[in-house]
């Protein structure tokens, strides 16, 4: 008998798998890639095996979707896990906002065209304590954009510390970023030592601006020198080139008050050591939603938002409205923002929400579960030398593996994410809600 005559027709295969959660045309097209797979090999296995296996493919395309998850990894803003969770106030509001018209370029008082985003550049603006602000896609998009507007007129050098070349991460390239801009990286000083004079020396009739970006991800020990921000924007005035600094990170409040953390620098204090201009993201530090926010001198946020470029990256109603609310929770004392209620919590408050999940997961016959220590960190890049001590849920699996558990429990109804350190299984409590500890609960009861 031929081989060929194996291979199952499409009709079939859908037949037997049924209704599934995974979108009808999305099952078609898999079954289809599959069976064309099989074709080309010239032989099949038997039915049963080649139904289970495209139902293991569906299940697989299904877990891609955007889901939520549990954070066990103590990483704060883990940019694998959607960066900063939004708060509710925000979440609630976005819900009126989304499902109903809205005034986003309406003046309601006139009845005429209004001003996008007029409330929320307000609102920036004070929080960052600049004159004005605005806001686009990202801060990878807001540097490009800053770049498009003082690059042009014959002036495309952008004079930089070779320090400060650095990769953000995801391939965030700082001279690839000047590069798609259209402006001419002028790298000046050594890795570890830039002076004044070498900033002041490389200026020139085509030096468009100084850019100095923020070290997030990584520091520099020993030997290092760097003159300071003060003295780099006094010598930038004399000679009239604007001074622009990407902070990247955009903590708005001392976050080291909240939690025992390296002091982040905030945009008030930046703009007090004399820079014109700066951006920062709106999902890190500042625990909103995926935005690159500008902030300085009103008549070059004003000039930027007339760059024809500003057009394709400007946000959606749904990104202003999340990051308006978070703009006025910040305005109102921070209360409610997740962010820094994780930043700050105590581990005592933490440890009587794992003896309470331990105690209640006692006995199970697949995990042994106990209290233990670990260390949070921010993440995103940000403060890469602090680690903020917490509670985590130990898991010992018994009768399992280490990564068949850690699998187990990623693959549950509320996928949860844990970390490995010395034979357990770590879920470390800052990353998670309260309200999430019954689900956690739950998801742990069903792997053991
Ligand atoms: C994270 C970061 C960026 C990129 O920010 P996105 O909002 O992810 O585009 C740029 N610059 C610095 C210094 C950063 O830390």
């Amino acid at each position: 008998m031929s081989q060929l005559r194996q291979i199952p027709a499409v009709e079939k295969v859908l037949q037997a798998l049924g209704t599934t959660e995974l979108p009808r045309p999305l099952v078609v097209d898999t079954v289809r890639e599959a069976i064309s797979e099989l074709r080309e090999a010239g032989q099949a296995p038997e039915f049963d095996v080649v139904v289970r296996d495209i139902r293991d493919r569906l299940t697989q395309i299904w877990g891609q979707r955007l889901q939520p998850v549990i954070n066990g990894t103590g990483v704060l803003i883990h940019t694998n896990l959607g960066r900063s969770p939004l708060s509710r106030p925000a979440v609630e509001n976005l819900q009126e906002i989304a499902s109903n018209y809205n005034n986003l370029e309406f003046d309601i008082p006139s009845g005429e065209r209004g001003k996008r985003a007029g409330f929320l550049e307000r609102c920036l603006a004070s929080v960052t304590g600049a004159e004005a602000a605005t806001v686009v896609n990202n801060c990878a998009s807001a540097l490009v954009l800053i770049l498009r507007y003082f690059v042009k007129n014959g002036r495309d050098k952008v004079i930089i510390s070779r320090g400060e070349l650095v990769e953000i991460g995801g391939g965030f390239r700082i001279p690839d970023i000047l590069l798609a801009s259209g402006a001419k990286l002028h790298e000046v000083g050594a890795t570890n030592k830039t002076t004044l004079l070498d900033y002041e020396d490389a200026i020139g009739h085509d030096t468009a601006l100084i850019l100095k970006v923020h070290q997030s991800n990584f520091f520099m020990g020993g030997f290092v020198e760097n003159p300071s921000t003060e003295e780099i924007s006094a010598m930038a005035r004399r000679h009239d080139i604007p001074f622009v600094e990407d902070l990247g990170s955009g903590a708005v409040v001392n976050t080291d008050d909240y939690a025992p953390v390296e002091h982040e620098p905030t945009p008030q204090e930046i703009f007090k050591k004399g820079v014109d201009l700066l951006c920062f993201s709106g999902d890190k530090l500042l625990g909103g939603p995926q935005a690159g926010i500008i902030a300085g001198r009103q008549d070059l946020v004003a000039g930027i938002k007339r760059e024809p470029f500003y057009r394709a990256l400007r946000c959606d109603k749904l990104i202003l409205s999340l990051l308006e609310v978070t703009a006025v929770q910040y305005l109102n004392g921070g209360d409610e923002l997740p962010l820094l209620s994780m930043l700050s919590v105590e581990k005592d408050e933490l440890r009587a929400r794992a003896e309470k999940l331990a105690a209640a997961l006692a006995g199970r016959e697949g995990v042994r579960v106990t209290v233990g220590d670990g260390l949070s960190r921010i993440g995103g890049g940000t403060m890469p030398k602090s680690t903020i001590p917490s509670v985590t849920l130990d898991l010992e699996p018994v009768g399992q593996s280490l990564t068949k558990l850690a699998r187990r429990l990623r693959l549950g109804a509320t996928p949860i994410i844990t970390y490995t350190s010395e034979g357990l299984l770590k879920i470390d409590l800052r990353t998670v809600f309260p309200r999430q500890d019954s689900q956690l609960a739950d998801s742990i009861c069903a792997v053991s």
